[in-house]
């Protein structure tokens, strides 16, 4: 095999799982990488998950073997808080120019948690999907990566408070440090930019910011995690009762022409899995899952089958038409169908989860990324030398994603980026 002859790194842009592989997977093969993530830490989404359906083991293992091996591996070059501004030039010979956030807190930082301590002001946790407050520096998660707080330059008040500064015995917080632009050459550009959840407000028969109980599947993901907004308790956001009865509607807002066309691929096994964690947790509580389809290809059908063995998880077949709030008890009002007991039914809950699904982020700016008619990038019409993966391209699971990041990373690295 003859390499290609490479002057300059492949640039990944995007640091969630799919990202972090195609560094990892393209360096280990003998490319240089740089990894640009807008946030000032890498990880994604799936640092948001308690655990990974089917096996259920936590998210955190795997990425803490990720980042030793990003640390350990000096063909990698990390980038955080940095937003792509552009990408210009072809195969070979790329330029991103980024956009720097102000980098207030610098290496120096041994995330002691001092200066979080002493900060005055808070913002909401958009980590914890809004559902708790952070202090204006803060550390998202207790395994971030970098290691290293950050602050929400919208919230703090700089020198004008300073207090984190004054007690950060490192010097490692510069309240004058200013956004600054950079231009990074890369041979091959991969975009693994990912998703956000759909705006479950938009679906107007479902309740969601309307009626206090009803949440979407990733604020239940959070809610379960020990690092979330509740340190575990699965409980009403309403008035804090813990959850003894659930519901789950399916397909909320996809496969639905007015909202998302397709399928998630990910959400029924999501709902599966997110009812496990309420039986755990309180065993004498009960699921319902609203569906149209419950969709778990291949290997996943076990752990459906496992799942639905406990006969407190019921599974209703029908669409919800209608969601209201008992305003005397907070509980949730459910109207739906249910095609095999027969006709319109209504069901009391205590907390209903909106199943929703993935929407591709925005790419970035500055380059016209082909686009399917959903919004995901279509790889197949992209320029040479430019690749997506992961769900930026196509609604996925994790093993799929993973398949596809490091087969984007030989496809990027065989490339030469053009060279
Ligand atoms: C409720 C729910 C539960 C799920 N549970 C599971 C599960 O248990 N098991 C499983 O296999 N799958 C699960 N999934 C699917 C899983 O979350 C995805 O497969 C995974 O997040 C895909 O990772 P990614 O790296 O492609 O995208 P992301 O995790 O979204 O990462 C993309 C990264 O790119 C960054 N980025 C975006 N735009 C830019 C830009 N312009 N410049 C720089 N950086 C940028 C983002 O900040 C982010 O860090 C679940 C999905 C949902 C909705």
């Amino acid at each position: 095999m003859v390499t290609p002859v490479r002057k300059k790194p492949i640039a990944v842009i995007g640091g969630g799982i799919s990202g972090i592989t195609v560094a990892l997977e393209a360096a280990d093969t003998g490319a240089d990488v740089v990894l640009v993530e807008k946030e000032p830490w890498l990880g994604g989404r799936v640092f948001m998950m308690h655990r990974y359906f089917p096996k259920l083991c936590s998210p955190l293992c795997g990425m803490e073997i990720n980042f030793r091996r990003i640390r350990t591996n000096p063909k990698i070059r990390v980038i955080t808080g940095a937003a792509v501004e552009s990408v210009s030039g072809a195969s070979g010979d790329f330029k991103i120019a980024l956009n720097m956030a102000a980098e207030l807190v610098n290496a120096d930082c041994t995330s002691c948690g001092k200066c979080t301590a002493a900060c005055p002001e808070t913002r909401v946790d958009d980590f914890n999907m809004g559902m708790s407050e952070t202090k204006a520096i803060y550390l998202r998660h207790p395994m971030a990566y970098p290691a290293r707080y950050a602050i929400d330059a919208g919230v703090c008040k700089g020198t004008k408070c300073a207090k984190c500064a004054d007690v950060c015995e490192y010097g490692a917080i510069n309240l004058n440090a200013k956004v600054a632009a950079m231009t990074v050459e890369a041979s091959g550009v991969v975009y693994a930019t990912g998703w956000k959840p759909y705006d479950a407000a938009r679906i107007g028969n479902l309740g969601f910011g309307k009626v206090k109980n009803v949440i979407n599947n990733l604020m239940m993901e959070r809610m379960a995690s020990l690092s979330g907004p509740t340190a575990g308790k699965i409980v009403r956001p309403s008035d804090g009762k813990e959850v003894k009865n659930i519901a789950f509607v399916q397909c909320a807002g996809s496969r639905d022409e007015n909202h998302l066309s397709y399928c998630s691929s990910v959400c029924c096994l999501a709902s599966l899995k997110q009812a496990t964690y309420l039986r755990e947790l309180y065993p004498d509580s009960k699921a319902t899952i609203f569906y149209i389809d419950i969709r778990t290809p291949g290997k996943y059908e076990a752990f459906y089958a496992k799942v639905a063995k406990d006969t407190s998880i019921s599974f209703i077949k029908g669409k919800v038409a209608k969601v209201a709030e008992d305003a005397a008890t907070g509980d949730v009002l459910v109207t739906a169908e249910d095609i095999f007991g027969g006709g319109k039914k209504s069901y009391r809950v205590d907390m209903l989860v909106l199943a929703t699904g993935m929407e591709p982020n925005n790419a970035g700016n500055g380059f016209p990324l082909a686009r399917d008619a959903d919004g995901f990038i279509a790889d197949w019409k992209l320029p040479p030398g430019i690749f997506a993966t992961g769900v930026a391209k196509n609604p996925a699971d994790v093993t799929t994603s993973l398949m596809d990041a490091a087969a984007t990373a030989i496809k990027t690295f065989a490339s030469g980026g053009g060279v």
